[in-house]
């Protein structure tokens, strides 16, 4: 297939492997933000071929994961009341609030629905006009135009029985946030091809100069994957500092301006919490004041929320790559997919999910 097989040839990915084991003189460590960048690393074995020296450390940029435990138990307060339906995609269903999930909501009773787009969720409000219809907007900028397209749609049809909890986040302030913790050892980033598809990376230069760390825009193949790592790896060596775009046929340095302007109509800069990491000062979006009867924290009262993680999971260092899915005492024991005590468990970015549907056997190999 066209723009795919290419970009699994074997032989080509060997290729470049073998440069970076030629230019390659000492460890690095560098960070793939994405959460399905690091699905793609895992399934197709690209960390078990590159040589020693390079470390690839799992980033926060998992939609699912970061979503802060208060916003999935307000959802779940939201879609326990009657007359509700709550909309969602299929991931968040299972993420673990504080007590149970919109799966167990659903078990109860609730009426929770999987959708494919949030247009989809405008139609069941449209065709459910006696129900209130929520939709779970999560995401980075990758899902914002499709979520704040719904919420104009809804206005332009004069939908009143439509709104959206909101939780956008966003990834240049979790950069900042990553790289400027005294914990930080990301020396490189691979930062999310999708995300700059829309965003462009004009955001970029000024956190690589900051904190002097080179920053490649990187795809989600194997060739890709390879590829952004190799330019990670000539910069780091050359003690180089620049924002690099591996993922042209996709990425432009403005982005997509129409969508960005769709997103900046709708949504605007607001204080996020992250599940597991904490509150980053303006790291996600929020609904600006002229749309305030699309949001869905307002129409419902979930005001008083009071949370519970379990004690056990320790995702927000497994988010802020300070440690392995593995080196969480649950892995594999406690927690598994079928019973996930952290939303990177859930998660088909999450870190945790990825080791255990690929890493797991070898794991129980070696011990
Ligand atoms: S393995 Fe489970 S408990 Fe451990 S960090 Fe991951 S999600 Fe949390």
């Amino acid at each position: 297939m066209r723009y795919v097989d290419e970009y699994r040839d074997a032989a080509l990915v060997k290729g470049v492997v073998a440069e970076i084991k030629r230019i390659v003189t000492r460890p690095w460590a560098m960070m793939e933000i994405c959460g399905g960048q690091t699905h793609a690393i895992m399934h197709y074995g690209l960390d078990q071929i590159l040589p020693p020296e390079i470390e690839l450390v799992h980033g926060p940029g998992c939609p699912v994961c970061v979503t802060s435990l208060e916003l999935i138990d307000k959802a779940l307060m939201i879609a326990s009341q009657p007359n509700v339906i709550m909309t969602s995609f299929g991931d968040m269903l299972r993420v673990p609030g504080s007590n149970g999930d919109l799966f167990s909501i659903r078990a109860a009773g609730g009426q929770v629905k999987v959708v494919y787009s949030p247009l989809d969720a405008v139609k069941i409000a449209q065709q459910n006009p006696d129900k209130q219809v929520v939709f779970f907007a999560i995401g980075f900028e990758t899902t914002a135009p499709a979520n704040v397209m719904s919420v104009i749609q809804a206005q332009n049809l004069g939908i009143k029985n439509y709104s959206v909890l909101v939780s956008h986040v966003c990834v240049p302030p979790a950069m900042h946030a990553i790289l400027g913790s005294p914990d930080n050892r990301i020396q490189a980033f691979l930062a999310a091809g999708h995300v700059c598809a829309v965003m462009g990376y004009w955001e970029y230069p000024p956190i690589a100069l900051k904190y002097h760390v080179p920053i490649v825009i990187t795809g989600f193949e194997p060739l890709d994957l390879v590829n952004g790592i190799l330019m990670a790896v000539r910069q780091l060596e050359a003690g180089q500092v620049e924002v690099q775009n591996a993922y042209s046929r996709v990425v432009t340095y403005e982005g997509n301006k129409a969508a960005q302007a769709m997103i900046g109509r709708v949504l605007q800069p607001v204080d996020r919490l992250w599940r597991g990491i904490g509150l980053i000062p303006m790291s996600g979006w929020g609904l600006r004041p002229e749309f305030k009867e699309f949001d869905a924290e307002r129409r419902f009262d979930v005001g008083d929320i009071r949370t519970q993680e379990s004690p056990l999971c320790i995702a927000g260092q497994v988010l802020q790559g300070l440690k392995k899915p593995t080196q969480c005492p649950a892995f594999g024991i406690q927690c598994t997919p079928r019973t996930p005590l952290g939303a990177p468990m859930v998660s088909t970015e999450g870190a945790c999910s990825a080791y255990h549907r690929y890493r797991l056997v070898d794991l129980e190999v070696n011990q």
